[in-house]
């Protein structure tokens, strides 16, 4: 009897299309099989304490940083990405799980709020309790430091995880899981399951308690929906259109130096990456100069070979080529490349300037290595155009006297000041966007708290002659609160 072949699919290496594995399309049930498997082993997970995960947590770490040559080769092989690109970001998410590891427990601790007048006599607690199984969606652009960012946080608050890696990148997220396995005391407390959307679609209504997202907007909008139906909680983390705002005062050497690696690098391939410069009139022509004679210097190409590598996912190539084509067909000017930078599946740099607002170029991601350069006659202006944009993920600011009260002002989640995606290798401050950009934040305690419920805790200290919660409330009772709510104005709780 013939036995049926298991449903499976590829993964590729983008710079020659070679498949690099073979991964297997985990089905519904196998999800939902699974998620019991992880609930199973919650409790045991949550008895070991943040002294015991703490141990799991840092051995995991280590086993990675020891590694790092063999997961680098993996990522770079499925990315595209250089060798060094691919350990640096490995590096920043082995300190995010020492991080989460080693402060889950004063993130967690009980803590002790005032109950206010009338409730005088009760001592009022808030508890924190992980939420039990966690699954995490992730994307390809950063296939280790992203999914990261939820896995580690969500292990060190207590949770057992479910990561459902993206289609480009299963081989990554296979190696994450087996890693953690080796040094794991226990099966189940981390599992990678593979496949394409529907793989993860059916996590989103398997029996999770939450569920961490992390891709494009578009994406986490079904996955919104597919959770809402179950009354599964998410974090969603997705897209962006991050500006640059340049005041004359800005020390325009680096300014140029960061944004054009922060564009560039990863093929621009960032969600946090700069896609669209808003600079001072007075140092615009500055500022362009420097950007295009460094652009001029970087290379697209493959591992070894290029500054960045190629478009991981073939699909972006048409993106990127429509939107270098409404850009300019909407009246804006490339003054480095251009339609014929994009060579499948490399995109040389190109530099845009004067691109009208409405372009579908500046008001969408691209996820390209390009970079727009729009002049604005002063920061207000500039603040503006920033917070137009449907999307609110991060923003850097370049300028030496104005930076903090510019970054104020901006409708995004985080800000990086004479500096780019900075906010995202310190450890103890959230990450997360606004509006189209997503709700909800990995990393920091804000991020590990995610992961966790409240449970608020009241106890009776001693009883008071008042009774108004109570069938034997009296009317002076009554008056009294009502009197103390008068005098008090508001104060009373
Ligand atoms: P994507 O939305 O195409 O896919 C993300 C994941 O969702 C993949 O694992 C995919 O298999 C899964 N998926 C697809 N359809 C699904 C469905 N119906 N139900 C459940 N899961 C489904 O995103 P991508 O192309 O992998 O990643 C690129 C995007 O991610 C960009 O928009 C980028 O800005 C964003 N991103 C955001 C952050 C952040 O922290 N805000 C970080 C990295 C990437």
């Amino acid at each position: 009897m013939a036995t049926k072949r298991r449903p499976s699919f590829n993964s590729h290496n983008p710079v020659n299309d070679e498949v690099v594995g073979t991964y297997p399309i985990i089905s519904k049930g196998e999800v939902t099989g699974t998620v019991a498997l992880a609930r199973a082993a919650s409790a045991q997970w949550q008895e070991l304490g943040f002294n015991g995960r703490k141990r799991v947590l840092v051995a995991w770490s280590s086993l990675i940083i020891n590694r790092i040559d063999a997961i680098a080769g993996l990522v770079s092989l499925e990315t595209g990405k250089p060798m060094s690109d691919a350990r640096l970001e490995i590096s920043m998410a082995v300190s995010h799980i020492g991080w989460a590891a080693r402060h889950a427990e004063s993130i967690m601790r009980t803590s002790y709020r005032r109950p206010g007048l009338l409730m005088a006599n009760m001592a009022a607690t808030v508890e924190r309790s992980p939420i039990g199984v966690v699954g995490v969606i992730g994307p390809w652009n950063y296939p280790v430091f992203t999914p990261v960012g939820s896995i580690a946080y969500a292990l060190a608050a207590g949770n057992t995880v479910v990561f459902k890696p993206s289609e480009y990148t299963p081989g990554v997220g296979m190696w994450l899981a087996e890693s953690f396995n080796e040094i794991a005391p226990f099966t189940d407390i981390f599992t990678t399951i593979t496949g394409l959307g529907e793989t993860g679609g059916a996590l989103c209504i398997s029996d999770i308690d939450k569920l961490s997202f992390t891709g494009s907007t578009r994406t986490a909008k079904l996955v919104a929906a597919q959770c809402a139906s179950v009354m599964t909680p998410v974090v969603l983390e997705c897209g962006g259109k991050d500006p640059v705002i340049v005041a004359a005062d800005a020390d325009i050497k680096r300014a140029v130096d960061a944004t054009m690696w922060s564009a560039l690098a990863n093929a621009g391939q960032s969600c946090i990456g700069a896609e669209r410069v808003y600079v001072d009139e007075k140092v615009a022509d500055e500022f362009i100069a420097r950007a295009i004679e460094l652009a001029a210097t970087i290379h697209a190409g493959a591992p070894g070979e290029g500054n960045y590598g190629p478009a991981t996912m073939p699909s972006q190539i048409k993106v990127i080529q429509s939107h270098i084509k409404a850009a300019i067909a909407d009246g804006g000017t490339c003054v480095y490349g251009g339609p014929q930078s994009v060579k499948a599946p490399f995109v040389q740099p190109v530099v845009l300037v004067d691109v009208p607002e409405n372009s579908t170029a500046v008001r969408e991601e691209t996820f390209g290595p390009i970079i727009i350069i729009n002049r604005v006659d002063s920061m207000k202006q500039a603040i503006e155009l920033s917070n137009t944009s449907r999307y609110g993920l991060g923003a850097n600011v370049w300028s030496r006297r104005k930076g903090k009260q510019i970054a104020s002002q901006l409708t995004c989640g985080m800000v990086a000041i004479n500096s780019t995606f900075a906010f995202a290798a310190v450890a103890s401050v959230p990450f997360g966007g606004v509006k189209d950009s997503g709700s909800g934040r990995v990393h920091g305690p804000e991020g590990l708290l995610e992961y966790t419920y409240a449970r608020t805790i009241v106890r009776t200290r001693f009883y008071l002659p008042l009774k108004f919660l109570s069938f034997k409330r009296r009317a002076q009772d009554d008056k009294l609160v009502i009197a103390l709510t008068r005098i008090l104005k508001g104060r009373l709780g």
